[in-house]
């Protein structure tokens, strides 16, 4: 693949954004929730769904030989995508919910027992608070918080108060999908480690803003979605570092996830199968290499300075709204913007300006207690991507303006 480093052949790649809402022209403004598909990803789709279609591991025609190297394939790309040491240490998953369930499940079972404890942010997405709330209670844990401060930033200084000897696990976001801040996760896994524990990094986000090197980041576990990333829905990654996936038993039992089978006893297959329960999205997770590969051809210098100049637009644009506070400050952020405005509802301004072609992200954003933790009901929340474009940023802003002033009449 060419490398990609100019906007118009970038947006080339994804006919969904040339699409009408509304009798407007698409402004796609909720990547962090879901990105749209280059046609390398849709291509691969339509190609296996309409005819290279067949169970993976399992047969010997050449349609399941075909689809089983596609799928190895693609695990390879991840490995490689994130540095991971050995394919044995990428399991496919249905998505980041999925990877951190699983951890939850197989680690809690293996390593947390009543008196231990675990900690996550206030900061997380549901998908590491409930999962873990889940796991703590069955194995009568106990269930920490680090708290943030009032620009959304971890409490170092609290970590080190709750974190000792009886946590087991610190299960963190690496960059936060309502503050986009990028979280200061190489000193929280020194800390970590130092006290014994293991360090899971939900992601969703920072696989896409970050170029992630599960070595050098050193974490033990890195779960990510595949649909935040170009790839299908329905796709996704737990990275485990081996010394720790082999002492855990699986989660799931089925087809693929085993050695022998008697009716008494099974054993398991050996890493990644035997968490890979049962006939797994083949087709999508062979996409989510090619999603992989699409990001690889982008050239990163054209995207670096390319989403700095929109997030100084967007943020010099959303300052002069009066009344609208934008959360979280930090050094580090990626060209993600969550905000309110006095005397306008989130929902109210995000349907306005869906009727102008605008798609934002509004209410919680799964993060009921970092809401809470502001004191809102919900935010607005306006996220970037490489294929967003300077005009868009000038529509959503006029927008804005436009919605707020129907608002506030
Ligand atoms: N964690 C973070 C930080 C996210 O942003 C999201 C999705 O928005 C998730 C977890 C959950 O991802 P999924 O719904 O793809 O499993």
């Amino acid at each position: 693949m060419a490398l990609l480093n100019n906007i118009q052949d970038i947006r080339d790649q994804f006919p969904a954004l040339g699409q009408k809402v509304n009798g407007k022209d698409l402004v796609y403004f909720d990547n962090g929730a879901t990105a749209q598909k280059p046609l390398c990803v849709t291509g691969r789709l339509n190609e296996m769904n309409s005819g290279i279609n067949g169970n993976i591991h399992r047969a010997v025609h050449d349609l399941s030989a075909k689809c089983t190297m596609l799928y190895e394939g693609a695990r390879e790309t991840v490995r490689a995508f994130i540095n991971a040491e050995s394919t044995d240490e990428v399991i496919f998953t249905s998505g980041t919910t999925a990877s951190v369930n699983l951890v939850a499940n197989s680690f809690t079972a293996s390593f947390i027992s009543k008196g231990d404890a675990v900690i996550i942010c206030e900061a997380d997405h549901h998908s590491n608070i409930v999962p873990w709330q889940m796991a703590c209670e069955r194995a009568g844990a106990e269930l920490r918080i680090l708290p943030v401060d009032d620009n959304g930033c971890w409490r170092m200084d609290e970590l080190d108060k709750i974190l000792d000897r009886k946590v087991k696990i610190v299960s963190v976001a690496h960059i936060s999908n309502v503050l986009g801040i990028v979280n200061p996760v190489e000193e929280l896994v020194k800390k970590a480690h130092a006290a014994g524990a293991v360090v899971l990094l939900d992601g969703a986000q920072g696989i896409v803003h970050s170029s992630v090197d599960v070595q050098k980041l050193n974490c033990d576990f890195y779960a990510f979605s595949g649909h935040k990333i170009y790839g299908p829905t329905g796709t996704g990654i737990l990275y485990g570092k081996r010394s720790i996936l082999e002492r855990m038993g699986p989660w799931m039992g089925g087809g693929d996830m085993v050695e022998t089978v008697t009716l008494q006893k099974t054993t398991y297959a050996p890493l990644p199968l035997r968490f890979e329960a049962g006939t797994p999205n083949f087709i999508g997770a062979a996409a989510l290499g090619d999603a992989l590969q699409f990001v690889s051809s982008l050239d990163k210098e054209f995207v670096h300075n390319h989403e700095e100049r929109l997030t100084d637009l967007l943020m010099n644009g959303l300052r002069n709204i009066e009344g609208l506070k934008i959360y979280g400050d930090a050094p580090e952020k990626i060209p993600l913007a969550s905000f309110t405005i006095d005397g306008v509802h989130h929902a109210d301004l995000a349907m306005l300006l869906d009727k102008m072609g605008v798609a934002v992200r509004s209410g919680m954003m799964c993060c009921e207690p970092l809401m809470s933790r502001f004191g809102v009901t919900g935010m607005v929340r306006v996220s970037l991507t490489v294929y967003n474009t300077e005009e868009e940023i000038d529509i959503l802003l006029k927008s804005l303006s436009r919605a707020v002033n129907m608002l506030r009449q």
